[in-house]
């Protein structure tokens, strides 16, 4: 298949190709050219696309989301397809590719097996399995039902070989490291340096979340490879914490997921305010406001995560977000469980408006978007997050110029379609 007259915005440092033609053979890219090299005729039969006035960027990834959270109330033999059409709908919204930070291994499984045997198109699913965490720890709590969810360990030698027999099952492996030092609900320090230690042995990258600023230096001391959360800083007052942070972080190469998007909804969850705002900014409809009022989680506290702690999270990560950029911290884009977002593909677009309202530059949103969301889990070789030849072909194709409006990437009105592992979602004629 042949993609002809689009600008590829590869999503690398390079600059745009205009008027380039995209090859793509047997679900991978074999070959960009520019315009100058781009006349020859295709072979006799091949499907080609005319993309004149089009930008080709690689698939969003949605790098940080829970679809167990999602699928939490259907019926147990029911999740496997529901997860499977939301990464449906994932796809429809130019999401190629999907890294689940969290759910029962089980559902994971049989979800990747309902894929592996459907034959319709869908994104890709990337999954860590039950996540490590504290005896009673966030996010299972008092809760019984959510056990199967994480281990809840209190002993390093224990955690590190369920680590080693877990990260055979999964993609990555994600510790929780949030709480008060020494309570029995936070990971051991020593857990999770063994939880480290096993997953690197295995080849998997280690995510952690975290809470405060200590808890994001000791994970990174730990051999973490992505930070998941905005820390709160102990002065939201100064820049000073953010730049600390932001130095570590990009000495020791960690990726950095701040989940804008929850934190927001955490912080202004029950505020009309807070719906006017989506609904100014075109990520929901008036029609969408009953549907999210009459949520059960709406207006409600959220467990563990206060409003206020959350406001301040926020508010101080989208001050200090363009520094840490500036400094060299690789961001992702990643949404978390929002729950109040019309859908959980809008919550990524959500937290791609407000990485650039933050103040990055647009390439460097694309780039949370993408590529950086790839690399976080180790997943460079095939599905980078690139338009690079010999990758996996999965990319978005949009009427209008990303580095030039926020809205170009995030607003479906932009979207022609997608290509996911090289099947386009658009009518191709033949040559
Ligand atoms: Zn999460």
């Amino acid at each position: 298949m042949i993609i002809r007259n689009v600008t590829v915005i590869g999503g690398q440092e390079a600059a745009p190709i205009t008027g380039a033609e995209v090859v793509v053979t047997d679900g991978r890219f074999s070959a960009i050219r520019p315009a100058t090299d781009a006349a020859r005729p295709a072979p006799g039969g091949t499907p080609v696309l005319d993309a004149r006035g089009g930008y080709l960027v690689p698939g969003l990834w949605e790098s940080h989301t829970h679809l167990g959270g999602h699928a939490w109330f259907k019926p147990e033999n029911e999740r496997a397809k529901y997860v499977s059409q939301l990464l449906t709908d994932f796809l429809s919204a130019g999401v190629t590719n999907v890294v689940d930070l969290g759910g029962p291994l089980e559902m994971e499984l049989a979800a990747r097996d309902y894929r592996d045997k459907a034959t319709d198109v869908a994104a890709g699913l990337f999954f860590a399995g039950p996540v490590f965490t504290g005896v009673k720890g966030w996010p299972v709590l008092d809760d019984p039902a959510r056990a199967p969810i994480a281990y809840q360990t209190d002993n390093a030698d224990v955690a590190y070989r369920q680590a080693l027999e877990l990260a055979d099952q999964v993609d990555f492996i994600k510790c929780i490291y949030d709480g008060e030092p020494g309570a029995a609900d936070k990971l051991p320090l020593d857990a999770l340096k063994g939880i480290v230690a096993a997953a690197h042995e295995k080849g998997k990258k280690v995510l952690v979340h975290v809470h405060e600023r200590i808890d994001l230096e000791e994970a990174v001391a730990s051999g973490a490879d992505g930070i998941e959360h905005a820390f709160r800083p102990e002065d939201p007052g100064s820049t000073a914490e953010a730049l600390d942070v932001a130095a570590l972080l990009a000495e020791t190469n960690t990726y950095y997921c701040p989940t804008l998007v929850t934190w927001e909804q955490i912080a202004h969850n029950g505020e009309a305010g807070y719906l006017q705002q989506l609904i100014d900014d075109g990520f929901a409809t008036h029609d969408d406001i009953p549907q999210i009022t009459s949520r059960p989680i709406y207006g409600h506290q959220f467990p563990r995560h206060s409003a206020q702690d959350s406001r301040i999270r926020f508010d101080y990560a989208m001050r200090t977000l363009a520094l840490m950029h500036d400094a060299g911290v690789k961001i992702t884009a990643g949404s978390d469980v929002a729950m109040l977002m019309p859908s959980p593909p809008v919550a990524l677009m959500r937290e791609l408006h407000l990485l650039a309202k933050a103040g990055l530059p647009l390439p460097a949103v694309l780039a949370a978007g993408t590529r950086h969301a790839a690399e976080k889990i180790g997943q460079q070789a095939t599905t980078p997050g690139t338009i690079t030849v010999g990758a996996i072909a999965d990319a978005l194709l949009l009427d209008a110029d990303p580095y030039v409006d926020i809205a170009h990437l995030v607003d479906r009105s932009h979207h022609i379609g997608t290509l996911r592992a090289g099947r386009p979602s658009w009518e191709m004629a033949s040559s």
